[in-house]
């Protein structure tokens, strides 16, 4: 897979590091760091981010055990990615599984942009706190830097810029896989299920709604755009949102047909336009020749 490795404190600055927390509720905690987030400029939804991750400690609390939690969500934040640590001597009750009060909590929010991120960066922060010495030395840090310069030598994998692709196109993926595993064999099913529900997780709900009924009622719910023409209805898409679908992150509606709109990938646009200049050839070699155009159709035509 195309990864590169990076450290932990690309991420992290010691600006967004909380050595003393004053909260001590899970809940308050959460908001302390987020507002740190919003004062860093480095979220701008604060309520949205709070509602995200209050919904997923409902589902499971993130907390590891050993004094240790990872709440988090996937929410468009400013750039990429948005952490903030947040220490507590006193130790914060979090309903972890060996009910040890949490000492230590990474807020990690990232943009949706990124598929799988969230996956790379906790398989690094799992196989670092994992071991013992190296959450004694996190817990028994004297200062801010102290903690930062440990908590920089987490290393993960992170998925390389060329690598992101926008939501549209994971829209377009999961179409792809939904028709695979329509006629896979048994022994592929697990695998490309597997996959389905790992880019679902990286969609809004209500995107997945429409999603879904699309591919109910049409059997695909994602159509390409194609020189500003959508290729489900074969209809313009306006100039606009054209070049729009092309360079923004955001999701596009086909006007006429409803389908969701992504940019066909340009070295398929160039394929198709050599292949039709390729069809096209014999007729107008037969036209210039002075032969009737009839004549040219009736050959036949290579697929
Ligand atoms: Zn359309």
């Amino acid at each position: 897979m195309n990864l590169r490795e990076t450290s932990f404190g690309e991420f992290l600055k010691p600006s967004q590091i909380i050595f003393d927390l004053k909260s001590r509720d899970k809940l308050e905690a959460i908001e302390e760091l987020l507002d740190s987030l919003v004062r860093l400029k480095l979220i701008s939804n604060k309520n949205l981010t709070l509602t995200r991750i209050v919904d997923r400690e409902n589902l499971e609390s993130t907390a590891l055990g050993h004094g240790l939690a990872v709440p988090h969500a996937r929410v468009d934040t400013e750039g990429q990615i948005a952490v903030a640590v947040g220490r507590s001597a006193e130790g914060i009750d979090f309903d972890a599984p060996d009910g040890q009060p949490v000492r230590l909590i990474i807020l990690v929010v990232w943009n949706p942009s990124l598929p799988g991120l969230f996956n790379h960066l906790f398989a690094g922060l799992a196989s670092f706190l994992i071991k013992p010495e190296n959450r004694f030395r996190l817990f028994n840090t004297r200062d801010k830097e102290e903690l930062h310069a440990v908590l920089s030598e987490i290393r993960f994998s992170f998925p390389r810029e060329d690598k992101i692709i926008n939501r549209a196109s994971l829209l377009k993926k999961l179409q792809d896989i939904e028709i695979r595993i329509r006629r896979a064999p048994k022994d592929k099913l697990e695998e490309l299920q597997k996959h389905r529900n790992l880019i679902r997780e990286e969609l809004d709900q209500s995107l997945l709604a429409r999603f879904d009924l699309l591919m109910d009622r049409y059997g695909y719910a994602v159509a390409e755009v194609v020189d500003g023409v959508c290729r489900s209805c074969n209809m313009s898409v306006s100039t606009q949102m054209a070049s729009a679908i092309e360079e923004s992150n955001d999701i596009y509606v086909c006007e006429n047909c409803g389908k969701y709109l992504v940019a066909a990938r340009k070295e398929k646009v160039a394929r198709e336009k050599v292949e039709k200049a390729r069809k096209e050839k014999p007729a107008a070699r037969a036209e210039k020749a002075g032969k009737p155009k009839e004549t040219a159709r009736k050959k036949p035509v290579r697929k």
